[in-house]
């Protein structure tokens, strides 16, 4: 799978020059202020996501079946949809990542493109287990709001930033491989969500309360935070 030419798009690793065992242990994401300039934002990602969703016709050709995951057994529709909306930058989506039990490209594209690093606009190619993952929340959760997104990928540089401002930062960072996201749902208990999250046990899970914000990721099942 190759993505190029388009300066918005990052072509995904196949390794990352680190093993994954060693990647974001515990504390992941520190404390993060939300900064929001839904107007600035939106004009800048539109533009952004046309430029994106071009190439995005092009990589994505094929639709490839979800791998078997913890949570097949979760008894999920062979059609699954995620309505996001980023606190970053205001943009607000609904995307259909798998259909009949395949992969959709163009849903799969909306999707990283919203979750991608909102610093540097870089976008990343998300593990689709992540949105089945906020998918199984959501609905374990019986929300019909959008997954607010805090932070979804980060690319390197904007990693590397974040862990010198901050000890709750990994260098690590699972974000980094796009198999992160720290979220919220709106109208929901972050303790409930939490408490959800563990019993999926589908990866790890870190609670920022004082944020006010969950980690989930697709790596081993751990968990840490207060
Ligand atoms: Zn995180």
């Amino acid at each position: 799978m190759q993505i190029v030419n388009d300066p918005f798009v990052t072509r995904r690793a196949e390794s990352n020059g680190f093993p994954e065992r060693f990647a974001d242990e515990e504390g992941t994401c520190g404390s993060m202020h939300l900064k929001t300039h839904p107007a600035l934002g939106w004009a800048l990602s539109r533009r952004r996501f046309v430029t994106a969703a071009a190439a995005g016709v092009a990589a994505f050709a094929t639709t490839t079946l979800l791998p078997d995951l913890a949570l097949a057994a979760k008894d999920l529709p062979a059609t699954r949809s995620l309505a996001v909306r980023s606190l970053h930058t205001g943009e607000e989506v609904q995307a259909t990542y798998l259909r009949d039990g395949r992969l959709h490209a163009e849903g799969l594209q909306v999707l990283n493109h919203v979750l991608r690093d909102w610093r540097s606009g870089e976008v990343w190619e998300m593990d689709p287990k992540l949105f089945d993952l906020l998918y199984a929340l959501r609905k374990g959760m019986d929300s019909k709001q959008p997954v607010e997104l805090i932070s979804g990928y980060r690319s390197p540089k904007t990693n590397a930033s974040l862990a010198s401002s901050s000890n709750g930062v990994a260098k690590r960072s699972l974000h980094m491989q796009g198999k992160a996201t720290d979220i919220r749902l709106p109208e929901r208990d972050l303790k409930a969500l939490h408490k959800a999250a563990l019993s999926l046990q589908a990866g790890g899970v870190g609670l920022y309360s004082k944020s006010g914000f969950l980690h989930v990721d697709t790596g081993r099942v751990r968990q840490w935070g207060a």
